[in-house]
This record gives structure tokens, C-alpha cells and sequence, in this order.
């Protein structure tokens, strides 16, 4: 080993999506600072199976029980332990074989086994914002009970994250969020009423799964990143701003009380915030594509329209009013972009079944862990049954 640090050994939990294969990539290229040691994924049995010859890890989950003789009689020849299934994972959490989890299964799934972790003192890099939209405070005090970091991969935050390094003792004046605008920036009501789920997963900067995707077109997605950073970063509702930047060079901003700003750029790439959260404090050396200021020398900004884009403005309400509103309003996206994904309904149908859902399930102000879950839960029901799905 050339390296004087140990191997970080890495727990990937969604090791078969977007991050976790990119995460896998970081890894592969740097053999003498990371391993991989536990890979789960829910149905991609087969890429599941390639990673665990790839990358030998101790355990791997898969969450599809159907599908769990395949993987282990795929992985007979090897040591490789073979679990299935939604409790599994969260026991695997708890395991002792890493040492960081990179937290990147989408949605409410991932909240479960990251609080494990959390609970076990596994440092936490979280890709999966639904975690701290949920139930954000108590994951947040779960991580300074056990004094562990949760650092964030979501490249705002990450952007952030790094403008704070070194300001410990200096106020926050506010945060500025940036967002691309998605693949419809600039459309209205008239156009978005007819789009089509092909349409909205092309997003022009990023290639993500197909949730984010289609957040990220809604303007849901950077809702749910005002609520993640005020968890993060610990920050209230007025001092969370968000500025259009279609460029996607600033990844976001920091105003500090003295007015100055502090932004993070570089090629909109997710490896780099990946990679920055599984090495931190150290930054390596990569070959990423840099940005040339020859080649993008514009950067533009605009104020995101709220109007059109009315799932932003729900989220804002939710991240105002706090308590299990953030949970509702999370549940009932799910939902919603779970049957849009399906052609059940259409693009604006969206924001509507969202609205309904957050004025119907009753508001808890302060909810305990399990009244998250319930709330999480009858807002699915509720959403689910207006839309017969
Ligand atoms: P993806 O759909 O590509 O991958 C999701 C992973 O989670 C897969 O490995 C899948 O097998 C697993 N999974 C899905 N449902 C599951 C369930 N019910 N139980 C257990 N595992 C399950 O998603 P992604 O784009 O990689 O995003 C992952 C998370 O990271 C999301 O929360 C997303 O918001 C966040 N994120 C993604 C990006 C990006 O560029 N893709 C950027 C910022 C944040
Ligand atoms: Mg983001």
C-alpha cells in the first residue's frame, strides 16, 4: 500500500443505480484508498451479481426475495454472503464489516437502513435526500448522538458542505440553492399538461434514475433539497434561496454575514461530490473532465417560476410549516411520479395529487419516528386511492 491511510471500506446501499455505479467507478480507481464491501440493490440481479464478481465485497442484498436463488447460485464459487429482502438490509446496516456507508437508494427505503447505520456509528455520504425530508431531525440528532458525519453527496449540498470548510465560528446569512430549471425551463401550463415520461427524463445536464429525473423536471427536486439543507446545514426557511443557473457550473453559494459569497464550481459530473464525500477531509486527484472558462463563458441566472412549476412552492409550504408535512408531501410524490412513470397520469396530475394528499393527512407538529412512518403511510394510501393505482 502506497497510501498512509487505511482502506475506507465502503458499504453501497443502491450500488446498482446512478450513484452507485458512479461510486463504484471512484472506487475501481482507487483500489489503495477504498473497497467496497457491501452491495445492495432491489431487482438488478444480474448487475448485482457482475459487481460482486467484479469487486469481491463481504455481504451483498438483494431486496427482490424472488430473485435471491439467482444471486446465490451465482455467487456459489465465491465467500460473498448472500441476504434478501427489505429486513436484511437493515441488519446488514448494522454489520460491522465498514466503515462509510454511501447512502443511495431513492426514496423512503433508504431511511430505514441509514438510521441503522447511524445507530451502529457508521460514518454516513447521503445521496438519498427523501431520508432527511422525512424525518430529518431525528436523523440529524441520531448522527450527534453517535458523533458521526453525514456528509452530503447531493452536489448542492456538497457545494455548500465545502464553502463551510474552515468557517466553523462564522455565521451563515443565508444559502443559495442553484437549480438547472430541468428539461422544461421556461414552458408553461399548456405545454407541460401534454408531456410525456420520455420527454421528462432527458434532463440536459445530468443522467440520473428516472425518480430524480422526473423531480428534477417538476422543480420537486429542488424542494426537497431546500429541506435537506436546512437539516444539513441547520438553517431556517428565510436564509434557503433558489436561483436558476441552466448552466450547472456553480453546484451553490454561501453569504456569509459580512456579504461575501462563496460558491463551489466545476463540470456538473456527480463523481466529484461522490468522491469528495467517501475521501473526505483529504481531497484526490481524478481525471474528471475541468471546466474551461473558454468554453462556458457565460453563466446566467434567473428567479425559478413558481407559478408554472407549482410543486416547488408546495415544497417551500412544507419546508415553512415543518413537523410531518415534509413526510406527506414526500409520500405523495412518490406516488405521484411512480404513476406518471407509468403513463397513469398526466405531468401536472402530479402537483395536484401532492396538494390534495398535504391538505388531507392531519399535520403533527412534532412527530415522533414512528408517527413519520405512519404519516409516510397513509399519505401513500391516500394518494394511491385517488388515483386507483
Ligand atoms: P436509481 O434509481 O438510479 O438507483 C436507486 C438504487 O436504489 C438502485 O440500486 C435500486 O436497486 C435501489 N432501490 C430502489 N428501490 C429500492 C427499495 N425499495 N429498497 C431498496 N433498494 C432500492 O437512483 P439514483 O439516481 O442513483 O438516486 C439515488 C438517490 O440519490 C436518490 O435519493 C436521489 O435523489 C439521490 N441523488 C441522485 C443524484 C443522481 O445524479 N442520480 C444526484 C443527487 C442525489
Ligand atoms: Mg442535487
Amino acid at each position: 500500500m502506497t497510501n498512509d491511510q487505511p482502506i475506507k471500506r465502503i458499504a453501497i446501499f443502491g450500488s446498482t443505480g446512478s450513484i452507485g455505479t458512479q461510486a463504484l467507478e471512484v472506487i475501481a480507481a482507487n483500489p489503495d484508498k477504498f473497497s467496497a464491501e457491501v452491495l445492495t440493490a432491489q431487482h438488478n440481479a444480474e448487475l448485482l451479481v457482475r459487481q460482486a464478481l467484479d469487486f469481491n465485497p463481504n455481504v451483498v442484498v438483494i431486496g427482490d426475495e424472488k430473485k435471491y436463488a439467482f444471486v446465490k447460485d451465482a455467487l456459489a464459487s465465491t465467500d460473498v454472503k448472500v441476504f434478501s429482502g427489505a429486513k436484511a438490509l437493515e441488519e446488514v446496516a448494522a454489520m460491522d464489516c465498514y466503515d462509510l456507508m454511501l447512502a443511495a437508494i431513492v426514496g423512503y427505503a433508504g431511511l430505514k437502513p441509514t438510521l441503522n447505520a447511524l445507530q451502529s456509528g457508521k460514518a454516513i455520504a447521503l445521496a438519498n435526500k427523501e431520508t432527511l425530508v422525512v424525518a430529518g431531525d431525528i436523523v440529524m440528532r441520531k448522527a450527534v448522538e453517535n458523533r458521526v458525519p453525514v456528509i452530503p453527496v447531493d452536489s448542492e449540498h456538497s457545494a455548500i458542505f465545502q464553502c463551510l470548510v474552515g468557517e466553523t465560528r462564522n455565521k451563515i446569512e443565508k444559502v443559495i440553492l442553484t437549480a438547472s430549471g430541468g428539461p422544461f425551463l421556461g414552458r408553461k401550463p399548456n405545454y407541460l399538461v401534454n408531456v410525456k415520461r420520455e420527454h421528462a427524463l432527458q434532463h440536459p445536464n445530468w443522467s440520473m434514475g428516472a425518480k430524480i429525473s422526473i423531480d428534477s423536471a417538476t422543480l420537486m427536486n429542488k424542494g426537497l433539497e431546500m429541506i435537506e439543507a436546512k437539516w444539513l446545514f441547520n438553517l431556517k426557511p428565510e436564509q434557503i434561496q433558489v436561483v436558476v443557473h441552466p448552466q450547472s457550473i456553480i453546484h451553490s453559494m454561501v453569504q456569509f454575514e459580512d456579504g461575501s459569497i462563496k460558491a463551489q464550481m466545476g463540470m456538473p459530473d456527480m463523481k466529484l461530490p461522490i468522491q469528495y464525500a467517501m475521501a473526505f477531509p483529504k481531497r484526490i486527484p481524478n481525471s474528471f473532465p475541468r471546466y474551461d472558462f473558454k468554453k462556458v463563458n457565460t453563466l446566467t441566472f434567473e428567479e425559478p417560476d413558481i407559478k408554472t412549476f407549482r410543486n416547488l412552492g408546495l415544497a417551500m409550504d412544507a419546508l415553512q410549516k415543518g413537523g410531518n408535512l415534509p413526510a406527506i408531501m414526500n409520500a405523495a410524490n412518490e406516488i405521484a411520479v411512480y404513476a406518471f412513470l407509468r403513463n397513469r397520469i398526466n405531468f401536472l396530475d402530479m402537483t395536484d395529487l401532492i396538494e390534495k394528499t398535504m391538505q388531507a393527512v392531519p399535520f403533527i407538529a412534532q412527530p415522533t419516528l414512528e408517527e413519520y412512518f405512519e404519516s409516510d403511510g397513509e399519505a401513500r394510501n391516500f394518494a394511491a386511492d385517488i388515483i386507483k393505482l
